[in-house]
């Protein structure tokens, strides 16, 4: 096996430590919790009834979004992005970045393309060598262009992007009423180990760094989740957010922008019972990458300015059929 080729599952099998260790706290959190709080400590059984209860249920919820976001593979461009097979030897053979601009400029006159370079350029990726759809960006650790990328994170070892940023956010809302519901719950049994209220046992120790650890994560989360939301909102990701997207009239850092209400559909789906869980048509029709996406914009004549265009065909990049 080539010295590269080691390396590289050294990396891949390295890039599974944070998850490793979100996996092992959160085994160890439910056995915390389930057997040293609830069947140990809290002498009720109404209570140890409804604490188990409410708790299973946030888990589930919890362990769900964590997987989804970790499983889901990342979408990428359609083969519609490729240069045809001529035009990529012509490319190839060029070395004049003008002339490889013309070769990219004549393929993407097909493609509903908005984004630029910083330059003006068309974006073209050559390491996977294929034209960038919007919002589309090369992640090194994943060594692919992944559609509407947000950020590589490492805590779920994959990219967050087109095909899981649902997920994400669903996971960091769960894993925040998960920490929550514990800190809450755990806090008078906390007080009271403290306090001497209740006798030393092994139990002790779980439940005061059962609350420590929760409320250490509440507050972690709950900045990074807010700051998603806001995201949402505005309909930018977290790269959009740091480097406002080029347009052919230039950098517009709203010109994702639908509307609060459109921009939240983007990202869960218009109907709001899907929300808080998924909707079908995403599992069967997104599992790797749209077929849909992203030619269910009409293509724009490139004459007319982006502003003269109604907000509803603007832009489309809902993991979602319909717009
Ligand atoms: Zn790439
Ligand atoms: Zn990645």
């Amino acid at each position: 096996m080539a010295p590269s080729h080691v390396l590289r599952c050294c990396q891949r099998g390295l890039a599974w430590i944070p998850v490793i260790f979100i996996a092992l706290v959160v085994c160890w959190s439910y056995y915390a919790y389930v057997v040293e709080l609830c069947i140990y400590t809290i002498p009720s059984t109404g209570e140890k009834i409804i604490y188990l209860v409410v708790f299973h249920l946030s888990f589930i919820m919890f362990v769900w979004s964590y997987w989804k976001t970790i499983f889901t593979r990342p979408a990428n461009p359609s083969k519609e992005f490729c240069l045809p097979k001529a035009e990529k030897e012509q490319y190839e053979k060029e070395e004049r970045p003008e002339a490889q601009q013309e070769i990219l400029k004549r393929v993407a006159s097909s493609l509903p393309l908005y984004t630029r370079t910083g330059a003006g350029a068309i974006r073209y990726c050559d390491r996977c060598q294929v034209i960038k759809p919007d919002r589309c960006h090369h992640c090194s650790a994943c060594d692919m262009c992944v559609l509407k990328m947000d950020h590589h994170c490492p805590w779920v070892n994959n990219c967050v992007g087109f095909s899981n940023y649902k997920f994400f956010i669903l996971f960091l809302a769960y894993s925040l009423i998960y920490c929550l519901f514990i800190a809450a719950t755990v806090l008078q049994y906390f007080i009271k180990f403290w306090t001497s209220d209740l006798p030393d046992s092994h139990a002790k120790f779980h439940v005061l760094f059962l609350f420590f650890v929760a409320a250490m994560f509440c507050i972690s989360i709950l900045s990074l989740f807010t700051y998603h939301l806001w995201l949402v909102g505005k309909n930018r990701s977290t790269i959009e957010a740091f480097r406002a997207p080029v347009f052919r009239n230039g950098p517009d850092k709203n010109g994702f922008s639908l509307g609060f209400t459109k921009n939240i559909a983007q990202v869960f789906g218009d109907q709001k019972k899907y929300w808080l869980l998924t909707n079908l048509d995403y599992i069967f029709l997104f599992p790797t990458s749209s077929p849909f996406f992203p030619f269910s914009l009409p293509p724009l004549p490139p004459t007319l300015p982006l502003s003269l265009y109604p907000p509803s065909i603007k832009f489309s990049l809902s993991p979602y059929p319909y717009p």
